[in-house]
């Protein structure tokens, strides 16, 4: 696009399988060591144990927690571009306690000492996720430095009051979470205008792409088969049918998160909504003095278009933000992953919050899908009748919960009845959302009723009725 920084250009996508630049997806995968070239394709018919859809972190640590629970399982992965392509090699990095549901939310769904679990499953997964890279030696970068959410307005300020009420009201204390003043807020990062934050330890920044190609080298070192560039076509009872071949599994999981609409079957399981995210160049340390960040938590504000960051282990600051159109017919396209005036409005952004940046360069510029489930509540499941079974709906919060679902999984196909095989969200059945054109209507005009919203308090410090109201509508 003429007169566009050279920044957002760095990679424009194509059809299905636009072109095998796999560096170019992201800041992560620009960085991750080792070649991003894919492994042998599935040619011909084949006979697995497990078979599962998707070599992203879900599929990856359900082959990984099978592989340890019975390593004489055969699974095999079918992935239709490379190991940590989607979400799982391009995301924010922040591998935190959040769970799209909040405690209100499952204790209404699931009774109060369900949500509670839940909740310290969570926090209990974002240590797990750094004792395995520790045990199995993946160097992304995990530096468990928390998660503070900035306050920036009044009504920000009151929400964050909620939120920690709400944290006190299941029992869950300042060491799980705590409401941190001006002061307070501005010595963990310099960002303007603060008038408070929340501050949570149980967080973690990440390089995601590290942990995913990390894990899939783990797992090809336990020899089970990464089929890559193998595209599923369709999934049945008993096998999936790929490009390269039929696989006949006694169990089959689907892992396929935002990318779920284009299966046959799954048209209405979950939107794909875009995330985009920026990267800086590595900032001076006269910059990070201002900035602080110093141990690394992830942040974000309160605003309602979720905002999210982190201090990467170079240097840099990585911002992403919602905000990109949902695309009718729950499309999703390489192309959909940049959008010129969403990269501009999160540099401006990421400007606004810490000043000191200024003329800040900006070195990359990308994008995926996310996957939302119609109630905004992320579920794992095995249907016992046909063996099929599937985790998603993580919502913006799968980098951790990611795990969660791998163990969950690996513990209902091996029947171990375990604890996290009774937490709320196991065999949670989301509805399915709206045919089109009510689909395409109902998504966009919530992404234009946050962004009003946060518009419409910036200008008067009250919070707005009508973002509240439409929370309440689409049950989130
Ligand atoms: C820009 C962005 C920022 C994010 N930031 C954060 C964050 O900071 N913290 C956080 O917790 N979460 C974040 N998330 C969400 C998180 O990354 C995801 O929830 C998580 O990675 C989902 O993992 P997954 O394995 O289920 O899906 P994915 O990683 O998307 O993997 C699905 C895989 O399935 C493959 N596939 C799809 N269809 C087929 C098919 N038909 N045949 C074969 N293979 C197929 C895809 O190629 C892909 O590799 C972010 C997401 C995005 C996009």
């Amino acid at each position: 696009m003429a007169g566009q920084p050279a920044w957002m250009s760095t990679w424009d996508g194509g059809g299905m399988s636009q072109t095998d630049d796999y560096r170019g997806l992201s800041f992560w995968h620009d960085t991750v060591p080792g070649p991003l070239d894919p492994a042998p394709s599935l040619h011909g018919d084949t006979e697995a144990d497990v078979a599962i859809v998707g070599a992203g972190l879900t599929g990856m640590w359900t082959a990984y927690y099978l592989n340890k629970a019975d390593p004489g399982l055969r699974i095999a992965l079918c992935e239709r571009e490379i190991a940590g392509y989607g979400a799982s090699g391009r995301n924010g990095g922040s591998c935190s306690a959040l769970f799209p549901a909040s405690l209100s939310k499952l204790d209404r769904m699931a009774g109060r000492e369900s949500a509670i679990a839940m909740y310290r499953a969570m926090q209990h997964t974002v240590n797990e996720v750094g004792n395995i890279t520790i045990v199995e030696n993946i160097d992304c970068h995990y530096a468990k430095g928390g998660t503070v959410m900035f306050a920036r307005s009044p009504a920000q300020l009151q929400r964050a009051r909620d939120e920690v009420d709400e944290a006190r009201l299941y029992g869950f204390d300042e060491t799980d979470m705590r409401l941190l003043s001006a002061e307070q807020a501005r010595d963990l990062g310099g960002a303007s205008n603060v008038l408070g934050a929340v501050y949570t330890p149980h967080c973690a920044a990440i390089h995601p792409a590290r942990l995913a190609r990390g894990l899939a080298e783990v797992l090809r070192s336990r020899d089970l088969t990464i089929y890559e560039k193998t595209a599923v076509q369709r999934i049945e009872p008993g096998r999936l049918i790929t490009s390269g071949g039929t696989v006949k599994a006694g169990h089959i999981i689907r892992a396929t998160e935002g990318y779920t609409p284009e299966l046959a079957g799954y048209e209405r399981a979950v939107v794909p909504v875009y995330s985009l995210v920026i990267a800086t160049a590595p900032l001076p340390d006269a910059v990070w003095a201002e900035i602080g960040l110093d141990t690394r938590p992830t942040f974000s504000d309160l605003r309602h278009l979720i905002i999210y960051g982190q201090r990467t282990a170079d240097g840099r600051l990585v911002f992403g933000g919602r905000g990109a159109p949902y695309h009718f017919g729950s499309a999703v396209r390489p192309s959909f992953d940049r959008v010129p005036e969403v990269f501009t409005a999160l540099r401006k952004t990421l400007i606004e919050l810490f000043p000191v940046l200024g003329d800040v360069t900006v070195t990359h510029a990308w994008g995926g899908p996310i996957g939302i489930a119609r109630d905004w509540c992320a579920s794992v499941g095995l249907d016992r009748s046909t063996g099929i079974g599937w985790a998603g709906g993580y919502v913006g919060d799968g980098l951790s919960t990611t795990n969660l679902a791998g163990r969950t999984l690996a513990d209902l196909i091996t029947g171990n009845d375990s604890a996290i095989t009774r937490l709320p969200w196991v065999d949670h059945q989301s509805p399915a959302w709206e045919p089109e054109p009510l689909r395409w209507l109902g998504v966009n005009a919530g992404l234009r009723v946050m962004t009003w919203a946060d518009h419409a308090e910036a200008r008067t410090g009250r919070p707005s009725r009508i973002a509240g109201a439409f929370s309440r509508f689409i049950g989130a």
